[in-house]
């Protein structure tokens, strides 16, 4: 046996599952974190020898789920680029700026972690047929990874979600089914098919190992900053498997003695009416489910996520905060981020800058921050919202720029 997976260790009762196993919650229901052997981990690998390894999430083997390397699907997700923007630094009034573009990922989203990290780990445990809630791009990055590893893939989103989220689960062969009705509904219609057919029901933080796939952002926004952590982390907010799988690795790196014990605010940006934003403001530990609000950004359109309360607490432990922003301020900054910057960020994306923007304007944040956003997909996946239309000349005509 290799690798470094010690356990699964409940998020709300104090049940420890040693070893392998096939169990996805704990049996008081809740989540289920991996625990490693940290102490193992840092004699074996330092910084140093990272630094040398493959441009990929892999590269952080030791502090992944899986026992045997040929195990692992892969794709070579991750290490996407943190891209300094110095003009957005400036319109914002913050004083250093990156964007962590994860829609360089393939299937063009950060769920593509995700996927590789969880889908690998089930089929080493034996476990072959996946069922998949989604708004568009987790289904998409499960089809995709669901092929290269040969297992099989339910995915059902509504059908008021952009396209590219139905035709890119298509083309890797799941079975995809498009639902008349709200994210809520998917969610119940999934669960259900799971309990009918045994599937594994992969929704956020309903298995352990999707997690383990996100937190590699927060150990590259590490790596990519010298082993330093910047004072604020903006990130979009949806199910939450990505703050939650941060503020998760941040503690192993701290254990391993990789990172100081100086951590990031993180916020988490919803959309108006956001029920991560309505309990935060209300020192809630967990969210009221919120009416399923029509958005252009669906990442971040969750009316209960499972794992609220841990969303909640890396906020408060974080010192951080939760903003709602419009599709108006988001549509804003898509633009304007596209025409200084030349990213073309996803709504979900835009909607950190949003949320920021608000910050600088509440006086939170100013000219002495080094901020993260994260652009959690890329804007190619809604050419839907691009405004405007270029006009059309006749092919025997000639440009007038007047
Ligand atoms: C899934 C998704 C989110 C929300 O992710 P969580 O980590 O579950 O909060 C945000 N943006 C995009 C584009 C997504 O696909």
């Amino acid at each position: 046996m290799s690798g470094y997976l010690h356990g699964l260790e409940c998020t709300k009762c104090d049940a420890y599952y040693q070893g392998d196993t096939t169990r996805a919650l704990c049996d008081c229901g809740s989540p289920l974190l991996v625990r490693y052997e940290l102490e193992a981990i840092r004699k074996a690998v330092t910084p140093k020898d990272i630094a040398c390894r493959l441009p990929s999430m892999w590269r952080y083997r030791e502090l992944l789920p899986v026992r045997d390397d040929k195990a692992i699907v892969t794709m070579r997700e991750g290490f996407t680029p943190l891209i300094p923007a110095e003009r957005l630094a400036g319109e914002l009034g913050i004083g250093e700026v990156y964007i962590k573009d994860e829609g360089t990922n393939p299937t063009g989203t950060f769920k593509a972690r995700g996927a590789s990290a969880a889908i690998s780990r089930w089929k080493e445990l034996g476990v072959t047929k996946f069922c998949q809630p989604t708004v568009g791009s987790g289904g998409h990055a499960w089809a995709a990874y669901g092929a290269r590893a040969g297992v099989e893939i339910h995915t059902a989103l509504p059908v008021d979600c952009p396209e590219i989220g139905w035709k890119g689960c298509s083309i890797s062969g799941a079975h995809v089914y498009r639902v008349d009705g709200t994210v809520t509904d998917v969610f119940r219609i999934m669960k259900d098919g799971a309990e009918r057919y045994g599937w594994l029901y992969a929704g956020a933080l309903r298995e352990p190992y999707r997690v383990e796939g996100k937190k590699t952002m927060g150990i590259e926004v590490a790596e990519q900053l010298g082993w330093e952590l910047p004072d604020v982390i903006f990130y979009p907010t949806g199910g939450g498997v990505g703050i939650i799988g941060m503020w998760k690795v941040f503690d192993e790196l701290e254990a391993l003695g990789w990172i100081s014990g100086r951590r990031p605010r993180m916020v988490s940006v919803q959309c108006t009416g956001g029920s991560v934003v309505k309990a935060f403001n209300n020192g809630k530990e967990e969210c009221e489910a919120c009416p399923d609000v029509p958005t252009i950004a669906p990442g971040i359109m969750v009316a209960k996520p499972f794992s609220d309360f841990l969303i909640l607490r890396a906020l408060y432990a974080s010192k951080g905060w939760a903003v709602a922003v419009s599709d108006d301020e988001i549509l804003h900054f898509m633009a304007w981020v596209g025409r200084h910057e030349g990213i073309f960020l996803s709504p979900e994306g835009a909607a950190t800058v949003a949320g920021a923007h608000r910050m600088v304007q509440q006086g939170q944040l100013d000219r002495s921050h080094k901020v993260v956003f994260f652009n959690t997909a890329t804007g190619l996946r809604y050419p839907h919202l691009i405004q405007g239309q270029p006009p059309i000349i006749p092919g025997s005509g000639n440009i007038d720029p007047a």
